[in-house]
């Protein structure tokens, strides 16, 4: 346990939609907790003038989470703990090492405990002996089907979580009823990304006797890691599910069944062809699924009409926050990647705890 003053920067991703990137200073040492770039292509944390830095953690593989490693020179090159099925998609040379996908760890002789984060393949939430508890949730959901997560349940005085939805309360479920009523229609392309939402739209499309499947090679490639490699983060249960879709889902070839696609706003990859080629004709009916940067391809089709917007929760629902925090005893809460006109129903919800969004905050021992 680590005690003495210690303090959490808030360098990005709080009070609006952005990279994550925050800086945790206690016993002597400075960690870093996430290093995202985006949504926007190109968004990166502002970190001149920070100084070095002793280590970068890393919560999952989304790139708003970890696609600033670019910026690791500027910080001193430090060692990035990530869990081995992130580590695995690091580019070449970045000097990683492990962290548990759930259970106990360490980073530069701090104790830290891990749980799958119910999101994405080697998510994980850390929970730091740090005062009287620190947790970072990075991204977390406690609705999927697909993803298995880790309740934390150790306490945490001060806690950085999740609000990406503030106080959105929809059910996982009343989401896949908009989109089965899509499916029922006819063809449909859900531009998903394939280390998150993809598969577990997949998933919920095979259990619902739906086998007119088609996926791009990200998503056949995330499917095959499921069933293999990245199996640790996975509900029990679902393997078999995972090895039926990978020999269902086929090839997108032509206007036909339900067709997903990386990249989830179709700014790259087989998403971004597509929609070049469909972005005027009837068929298929596109719908949008996650969250929606102004200026990319989803954004300009759902505002011209072509396209629909339907929300496949992969955050928190208020109710799954306000549990949370009173499942760690938070004193402290700082809600994260949502927008600062939050703050005030996110305060009524989480009280009696203090909740801010500006930092530095000082870690409660
Ligand atoms: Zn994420």
């Amino acid at each position: 346990m680590v005690n003495g003053s210690a303090s959490l920067r808030l360098i990005s991703g709080v009070g609006a939609k952005g990279p994550a990137c925050f800086v945790v200073e206690a016993a002597g040492r400075r960690l870093m907790l996430d290093l995202g770039e985006g949504p926007p292509p190109g968004q990166l944390p502002d970190v001149d003038g920070l100084g070095p830095i002793d280590a970068v953690v890393l919560s999952h593989g989304h790139k708003d989470h970890l696609g600033g490693l670019s910026l690791l020179a500027k910080l001193g090159n430090p060692p990035v703990y990530a869990t081995e099925i992130v580590a695995r998609s690091l580019p070449k040379g970045t000097p990683a090492r492990a962290l548990p996908l759930a259970g106990s760890g360490e980073v530069l002789g701090i104790a830290v405990e891990t749980g799958r984060n119910g999101h994405a393949p080697g998510g994980v939430w850390l929970r730091f002996a740090i005062g009287d508890g620190l947790l970072y949730t990075g991204d977390i959901s406690t609705e999927s089907r697909l993803y298995a997560y880790d309740s934390p349940t150790a306490a945490a005085a001060t806690a950085l979580i999740d609000c990406s939805y503030g106080s959105y309360q929809k059910p996982i479920a009343q989401c896949w009823c908009a989109v089965a009523a899509f499916i029922e229609r006819g063809p449909l392309l859900l531009p998903v990304p394939a280390n998150g939402r993809g598969p577990e739209l997949a998933l919920e499309i095979l259990r619902y006797g739906h086998t007119d499947i088609y996926v791009d090679e990200a998503m056949r490639s995330a499917l095959r890691q499921l069933s293999g490699s990245d199996g640790a983060s996975l509900r029990t249960g679902v393997d078999d599910d995972i090895k039926a879709l990978v020999v269902t889902a086929k090839p997108i070839d032509g206007v036909r069944g339900v067709m997903l696609a990386a990249s989830a706003d179709g700014t790259s990859g087989a998403t971004a062809k597509l929609l070049a080629q469909w972005q005027h004709t009837d068929e298929p009916a596109i719908v949008f699924t996650g969250y929606r940067a102004p200026d990319t391809p989803a954004d300009r089709l759902i505002k011209s009409g072509r396209a629909q917007f339907l929300r496949w929760n992969v955050h928190p629902r208020l109710s799954d926050a306000v549990a949370l925090v009173h499942a760690v005893h938070a004193q402290t809460v700082i809600p994260s990647f949502c927008d600062r006109s939050q703050l005030g129903g996110l305060a009524d919800a989480f009280a009696p705890a203090r909740v801010t969004m500006d930092g530095p905050v000082t870690i409660s021992a």
